[in-house]
């Protein structure tokens, strides 16, 4: 490592340039007397990020992605499970599925009562039509001229409509904003995604902010430590092509490299557990026991259905001379499969009756891929699969360090179905997805079940086969849980509890999992992060 060069001045540097933290950059730099850094480990961008089903390129992809792993579990039947994480601007919004959810009101108004004031479902509602430009939907609850372009991408495949109908046949009805008034029911997903393109943090929050003398966007370079002046966080360490430097921040440090790194650096920089920093022989800066508990994914089981209708899966119309139809189509119209949301289509559903909301997620994804050379790729046979889970999941895990080493990733330990409501609800959401897609308007498709398949009839085979072949959804969340009980990381204004100078805003702040994906939600909380950030500092 070479010497260290002369420490810059800035206000408020912050660490990873994600879905929150592109957001908190674009935020604290408006104001031209802010002098802002922001630092990112990975690159400045990548073809494939352009393009929305670009998403299978990047999901393996080492240049832009973190590609950590968890550690076998018996939940997961001794597999690791992938746990990819955007490495680059706009971090996982840049690789992710580009579905737009942002959770039910109740997920709020509960953050709110865990003892953390301002942010219930009314707090945060301006926050996120602040955030976002919606065509459509009612203006109580959607924004029209934020900076994320959100639309509802065309329903390209007769496919969905079926599906729908079939839903309705089993009492879920259809609903055409799953963001508005109520998440009840089934609809096609929202997505960022504009004209055919991808809308990442980078393209959105980053791009308009990037000619502003005040902010200084570092890439390839990864923070190591943050640089501690008793209590009081002054700065970063971090380190480009192998030469180390120092930034100092005179009023705050904003970390918000992601649910996975964020603990990792605080962990790195002597906050956290004791007894596990001394035992890497790292100095024990500040006791902090919440640090890397409390992770939250969604374990997501993917059943999965041959269709005997020809034309209506992306096998049928994406491989050969009809992935070239729709390379054309999309060249020239940007309305072909090319721009395919992860899962075009979603239902927000109830386990039972007598819920005030819904508890289950199922998503639709109209083909079946197959591992490729460089990455998943189209699979010859003709298949839907549909993923089924909870949306609230009681399991817990971990995430530390198991060195000194910045470079060395952090050991992953899900603990999935170690709370048995996770596993009843696993249950029941399959049953659900499979009453769906063997109701009678699904006739015309010619469907059958390859997956759970004949051997998932009782409740423990079905639980045996998602041990054997669940995945996430990839949202970690709350290894740095906002709250003030002793677990807790960081206070509701995001605040590192004991620390001055020193925040988390990320997914990682989430005290519970949000009914949905991650991606809006974390971008709300880096708008209301800074919004914070702002008031407190000035
Ligand atoms: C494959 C995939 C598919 C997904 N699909 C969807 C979806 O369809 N819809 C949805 O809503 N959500 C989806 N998600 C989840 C969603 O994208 C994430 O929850 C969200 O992006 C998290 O935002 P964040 O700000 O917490 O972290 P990130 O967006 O991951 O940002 C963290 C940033 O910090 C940088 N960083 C980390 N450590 C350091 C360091 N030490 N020094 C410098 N930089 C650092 C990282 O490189 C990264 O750019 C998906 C995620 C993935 C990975």
């Amino acid at each position: 490592m070479g010497a260290i060069l002369a420490a810059m001045e800035y206000d408020y540097i912050v660490v990873g340039a994600g879905s929150a933290g592109a957001v908190v950059a674009n935020r604290l730099s408006a104001d031209p007397r802010h002098k802002v850094l922001l630092l990112e480990a990975g690159p400045a961008d990548h073809p494939w990020t352009r393009i929305p089903v670009g998403y299978s390129r990047l999901i393996t992809n080492p240049a832009v992605n973190w590609l950590y792993s968890s550690e076998p579990e018996a939940s997961t039947n001794g597999r690791r499970i992938p746990v990819p994480r955007g490495k680059l601007l706009g971090g996982s919004s840049a690789i992710n599925g580009l579905a737009f959810v942002r959770g039910q009101a109740q997920d709020f108004d509960t953050w709110a009562q865990m003892g953390n004031p301002g942010w219930a479902y009314e707090d945060v509602l301006p926050f996120f039509k602040r955030m976002e430009s919606y065509p459509e939907g009612d203006e109580r609850f959607r924004g029209r001229s934020g900076p994320l372009k959100v639309t509802n991408p065309l329903p390209l495949n007769p496919l969905y409509a079926t599906v729908i109908k079939a839903a309705g046949e089993v009492g879920i009805r259809h609903n055409p904003d799953y963001n508005g008034a109520t998440q009840d029911g089934i609809a096609m997903s929202q997505a960022t995604i504009a004209s055919g393109w991808r809308m990442s943090t980078a393209r959105c929050y980053l791009d308009p902010a990037r000619r502003r003398p005040n902010l200084r966007i570092e890439t390839g370079a990864l923070a190591e430590r943050l640089l501690l002046d008793g209590k009081r966080c002054t700065g970063v360490r971090y380190s480009v092509g192998g030469e180390s430097r120092e930034a100092r921040a005179g009023r705050a440090v904003v970390v918000s490299g992601g649910s996975i790194n964020s603990p990792q650096l605080l962990e790195l920089s002597g906050i956290g557990q004791p007894d596990r920093l001394r035992a890497l022989g790292i100095e024990v800066q500040h006791a902090l026991p919440g640090v890397g508990e409390n992770l939250r994914e969604h374990y997501a089981p993917r059943t999965r259905w041959t269709i005997g209708q020809r034309g209506v899966t992306f096998n049928d119309r994406g491989r050969g001379l009809g992935l070239v139809h729709q390379a054309l189509r999309w060249a020239l119209n940007r309305d072909s499969l090319l721009s395919m949301v992860g899962a075009p289509l979603r239902a927000f559903v109830r386990s039972r009756h007598g819920l005030d909301a819904p508890d289950l997620l199922l998503g639709w994804v109209p083909m079946f891929t197959e591992a490729g050379p460089r990455g998943p790729r189209i699979a010859r046979q003709s298949g839907v699969s549909c993923y089924a889970h909870p949306m609230r999941p009681e399991s817990k895990g971990t995430i530390h360090i198991v060195s000194p080493d910045p470079k060395r990733p952090p050991e992953i330990r899900y603990n999935f179905l170690s709370a048995p409501v996770d596993g009843e609800l696993t249950v029941r959401a399959v049953r659900i997805a499979r009453a769906i897609m063997t109701a009678p308007a699904m006739a015309p498709l010619q469907v059958a079940e390859i997956a759970p398949g004949p051997n998932g009839n009782s409740d423990e085979e079905i639980l045996d086969w998602v041990r054997r072949a669940a995945e996430t959804t990839y949202h970690p969340v709350g290894t740095c849980k906002m709250g003030s009980d002793p677990m807790a990381v960081v206070d509701a204004r995001l605040r590192v509890h004991g620390i001055e100078g020193l925040r988390v805003a990320d997914a990682s702040i989430m005290p519970t999992l949000t009914s949905g994906n991650t991606n809006a939600p974390s971008i709300m909380i880096g708008e209301k992060a800074a919004d914070m950030v702002i008031r407190d500092t000035m």
